[in-house]
């Protein structure tokens, strides 16, 4: 019940409309029996930093940042963790003296999604099929753990290129090996973990592919896709039909979440209640009611 005492979280970003985080926030606070409710924030362009001074006036506990806000907002802040100034992205803001400081769960968020399927990065050699904010995020996770090469693929050769050479640059490692995207074939002749991190075949544009040729799927034994509408991506079933493994990006939506809930409320959230949570996301997203 809301109260004198309740806490408010929220999200701002524009649209908004379409957020799951509301689901994710408002379960975890009522499986913790937090007094908390979480509600989207539909903010115009141009008032971003109004936003979160307001957030701030309001004693709002914790915000979660989205498109296309996640870089302007850094410009609000009081403080930021050291991984996200180096992703250069921000989508969550915690409470702290005087204002918010700026963390990014998105990319943890892929790391605990990836464990949690058994993907291991580490030594891996990794596709990596886009340059854009979130391929960018990934490309950071996969030199921070220690990935040994990651062949970053672009329809813009040009911004892949920038990407990668930033990111090699921030994270000491070069690591990072940008190429177009139609050269696909220039691949060695082995096999990846492919992260597909373009918004190629995100609904309702369903049968749209980034790839193609069967060939290159071949050359995939894990593809994880960060899309997760539709459940079954023509990406993941061009994988299952080379013989890969294919998985969704819920997890991912749904650990930037959970790690969102931890920093807000200083608490650990179980697996099993995690769990609980996404199966109430992919009730709702896919319409298993
Ligand atoms: P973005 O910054 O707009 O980047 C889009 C990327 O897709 C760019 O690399 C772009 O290539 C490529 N692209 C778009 N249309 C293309 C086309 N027709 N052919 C070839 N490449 C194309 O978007 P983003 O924020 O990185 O998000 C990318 C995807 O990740 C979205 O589908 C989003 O839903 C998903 N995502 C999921 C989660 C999750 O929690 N599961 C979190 C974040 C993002 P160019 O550079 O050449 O334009």
């Amino acid at each position: 019940m809301i109260d004198g005492h309740t806490r408010t979280c929220g999200l701002i970003g524009n649209p908004v409309e379409h957020t799951m985080s509301p689901l994710i926030h408002n379960t975890l606070a009522g499986l913790l029996s937090h007094n908390l409710v979480y509600v989207p924030f539909h903010v115009e362009e141009g008032k971003v930093q109004q936003a979160v001074e307001g957030a701030y006036a309001l004693n709002v506990l914790g915000v979660n940042v989205t498109v296309p806000y996640k870089s302007q907002v850094m410009e609000s802040l009081v403080e930021m963790d050291e991984l996200a100034q180096k992703i250069g992205a921000v989508n969550t803001l915690v409470r702290c003296n005087g204002g918010f400081k700026g963390y990014n769960t998105d990319m943890p968020g892929l790391y605990r999604a990836l464990v949690s399927e058994g993907i291991e990065l580490e030594d891996q050699e990794v596709i990596l099929l886009g340059a854009g904010g979130a391929a960018r995020a990934v490309a950071f996770l996969c030199a921070v753990h220690q990935v040994k090469k990651v062949y970053m693929l672009n329809r813009s050769a040009d911004k892949a290129k920038l990407v990668a050479e930033e990111v090699n640059s921030k994270s000491g490692r070069e690591c990072i090996y940008p190429m177009a995207l139609e050269d696909y074939q220039a691949l060695p002749d082995q096999k990846f973990l492919a992260i597909q991190a373009t918004s190629v075949g995100l609904y309702p544009n369903i049968e749209d592919v980034i790839i193609q040729d069967r060939s290159f799927y071949e050359k995939i034994h894990t593809g994880y896709d960060l899309i997760y509408k539709p459940r079954d991506t023509s990406f993941m079933k061009l994988v299952r039909q080379s013989g890969g493994k294919a998985y969704h990006g819920l997890k991912m939506l749904l650990y930037q979440g959970i790690i969102a809930y931890e920093l807000w409320n200083e608490v650990s959230v179980p697996e099993k209640m995690a769990m609980q949570v996404y199966e109430r996301l992919e009730r709702e997203i896919y319409n298993e009611k």
